[in-house]
């Protein structure tokens, strides 16, 4: 894959001119694995036309020399001090930036220590807009990482039973997701029983599993860094008529946004068809966020499904489609998939049926 890092930051280098940018300096942890596959913690990346310097300290030097094809300085200072020095050495006039992946603190650090005649400009959503579009190889990691997701699923469901608490649950759903070969949870494992599950971000708590309540498990991996999203719904005992109706307009508004997805369409367009079919339900008011969001080297990728997002869906991109509904004192309903459009529609990766599973 070290040919794919290097045709990415060659991609960046030639798109300096077009920006009045001399370089770009990338601080963004994604940012940087996307340009040079550099999966630690501390590295920052300048990328000039036609070349590329990546930035390390000591603790990563082993690391670097195994992960990372560009030229690279293992600093024993600052990052920062570093780039600024290597800035000045280049007679780099204008420095292009990231301004959601720059502290305060180190964006005085580095303004501090460049020659007067350079410059920071902000550069917003370059790189996560290059993201978007996912490569083949990306695809095939997304994948995985879903396919490994629902294997973790249906190994920690078996064990569901009344008296075992969320946080049970969710150790088990880790528990696998790892045996299984994912390195984390793409994020805090969701589990909320009974009216709790109508909080859409419900942390595990020790609540147990009790007959006749709904549980909500959202769910993801990272697996060779990229994420997996999945929603699914358990019902201890029979559920009611109630439970049944909600869970089916959930469903086809699930399925209605699915089958927008192709092409061309907004992702706007998308949120709307979801939304429209909950609102046939007089259910729309109690759908609290978006239809979905863009997914890779983070859980939270653009585009963002949503009412104001006007980005034109593409072949490759990677999304999560998942309405919920969510009732205080009744509880919540969401079904999330991971799709990717392809080129005439999309592909569901997630093998999970979307039945409400009774248990
Ligand atoms: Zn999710
Ligand atoms: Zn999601």
């Amino acid at each position: 894959m070290n040919n794919e890092f290097a045709q990415r930051r060659d991609l960046i280098g030639a798109g300096l001119a077009a920006r009045e940018l001399d370089a770009m300096l990338i601080s963004s942890a994604a940012n940087v694995r996307y340009l040079t596959a550099f999966t630690g913690s501390n590295g920052a990346l300048l990328v000039l036309p036609g070349e590329a310097l990546f930035f390390t300290d000591p603790r990563y030097a082993i690391q670097s020399r195994r992960e990372v094809s560009c030229k690279t300085q293992v600093c024993k200072g600052p990052i920062l001090a570093a780039v600024a020095a290597m800035v000045a050495r280049r007679r780099i006039r204008k420095l292009g930036f990231e301004p959601a992946h720059l502290s305060y603190d180190s964006f005085h650090t580095l303004s501090d220590s460049l020659p007067a005649r350079t410059s920071l400009e902000p550069v917003a959503g370059w790189l996560e807009a290059h993201r978007m579009l996912k490569s083949e190889t990306e695809i095939a990691l997304i994948r995985r990482s879903v396919a490994t997701n629902s294997r973790a699923f249906e190994r920690s469901v078996r064990r569901v039973r009344p008296g075992m608490r969320e946080s049970d649950l969710a150790a088990e759903i880790d528990y696998h997701m790892r045996r299984l070969g994912a390195e984390k949870p793409s994020f805090e494992t969701i589990v909320a029983t009974g009216p709790r599950s109508a909080l859409p971000h419900a942390h595990p708590t020790s609540a147990v599993f009790e007959a006749h309540q709904l549980v909500l498990i959202d769910m993801g991996a990272f697996q060779d860094g990229y994420a997996s999203d999945m929603t699914r719904m358990l019902f201890l005992g029979t559920p009611s008529a109630r439970v049944k109706r909600i869970y089916r307009a959930v469903r086809e508004a699930q399925l209605a946004a699915i089958d927008a997805v192709r092409p061309g369409v907004t992702a706007a367009h998308v949120d709307r068809v979801a939304r429209s079919v909950l609102k046939a339900f007089q259910l729309d008011r109690a759908f609290v966020h978006s239809t979905g969001h863009g997914l890779g080297l983070e859980i939270h990728e653009l585009p963002r499904i949503g009412k104001k997002d006007k980005t034109r869906l593409a072949a490759g991109m990677a999304i999560t489609i998942e309405p919920g509904v969510y009732l205080e004192g009744f509880g919540g309903i969401r079904i999330e998939d991971t799709v990717v459009v392809t080129q005439n529609g999309c592909e569901v990766l997630t093998p999970t049926s979307k039945d409400l599973r009774v248990v």
